[in-house]
């Protein structure tokens, strides 16, 4: 028996956790965010603090005071017990390390309700991976969130063979309630939809221009005016930045390597990392 959602606790305060957080709250759910230290909530709190400014500056309905109220309704926790215990839906969006996430699962296991939904955030372990430590495989799956989810608003939701359907359900309408627009996976699938599509189109473009076939220009114009896509896999990567694919790549098979090779000596080292560095294929201002 699962019940409607009503509160949220979100682990890990970090650059999706507090995401994440913000918007459950803004959409007007009851929310919680808890990290593993006073430093770590510290750091939360700025993240939390940083997005209330963002959304008075991008959205229309953050005025008001909406998005200062959004920031101090979110209850911050070091105490994982305190912050779980009456949690309709916890979602986690701690470091990529299965590990961690499985050790987390098993106190969050003993520390929920029953009822509790468990979502996991993470973009490249499958749920199955972690479903044992939960103690609860039929309520818990996968929800992944895009990074500045107030405007990359998909959330791809992908359970287990043990999923309960009425769970996945109960998420996919949920992810609808807090303005994402869901994406059903009917089967586990590494890179969900979105990076299924988007990382062989950006390892396509790299493998033309590091071949020297065509430069990052030429490869993003070619993609625009031949699809209609308003960006380019440079333009892209550029959003992303260019430290992620470069460390991806140099723990990769020798092509990759070869990728990674020429990112860093015409890239890395230059201290072209995209757009948060003010250059990487393209400048800016
Ligand atoms: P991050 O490093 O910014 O944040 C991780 C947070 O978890 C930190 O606040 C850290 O203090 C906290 N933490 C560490 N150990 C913990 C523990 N044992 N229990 C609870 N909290 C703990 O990481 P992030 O980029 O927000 O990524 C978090 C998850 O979200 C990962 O699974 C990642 O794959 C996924 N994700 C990230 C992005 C992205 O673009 N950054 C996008 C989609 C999904």
């Amino acid at each position: 028996m699962t019940i409607d959602i009503h509160r949220v606790t979100v682990l890990g305060t970090g650059v999706l956790g507090s995401q994440i957080a913000f918007q459950t709250a803004f959409s007007g759910f009851e929310v919680t965010a808890y990290d593993i230290s006073d430093a770590a909530l510290q750091a939360g709190r700025q993240h939390i603090d940083n997005l209330a400014a963002i959304y008075r500056e991008q959205l229309p309905d953050a005025g008001d005071g909406r998005a200062e109220r959004t920031a101090t309704s979110i209850a911050l926790t070091s105490d994982l017990a305190r912050a779980v215990k009456d949690a309709d839906l916890v979602i986690e969006a701690i470091p990529e390390v299965l590990a961690i996430k499985q050790e987390t699962y098993r106190k969050l296991g003993e520390a929920a309700p029953e009822r509790t939904i468990f979502a996991t955030n993470s973009s490249t372990l499958l749920p199955s991976a972690m479903k044992d430590s939960t103690g609860r495989p039929d309520k818990f799956l996968a929800l992944h969130f895009a990074n500045q989810l107030w405007q990359q608003n998909t959330a791809e939701i992908m359970g287990t063979p043990d999923t309960d359907p009425t769970v996945f359900q109960k998420v996919v309408d949920f992810a609808s309630k807090i303005g994402m627009v869901p994406i059903e996976i009917h089967k586990e699938k590494a890179g969900y939809v979105l990076n299924s599509l988007l990382v062989p189109l950006l390892n396509a473009g790299l493998t033309l221009a590091a071949g020297g076939y065509a430069d990052p220009e030429a490869v993003d114009k070619t993609w625009r005016i031949g699809t209609g896509a308003p960006a380019g896999p440079f333009q892209i990567l550029d959003v992303i930045g260019l430290a992620t694919p470069y460390n991806v790549f140099a723990n990769g098979d020798e092509d990759a390597q070869k990728l990674a090779a020429w990112l860093k000596t015409n890239y890395i080292d230059k201290g072209k990392l995209g757009v948060a560095t003010g250059e990487g294929f393209y400048k800016y201002s």
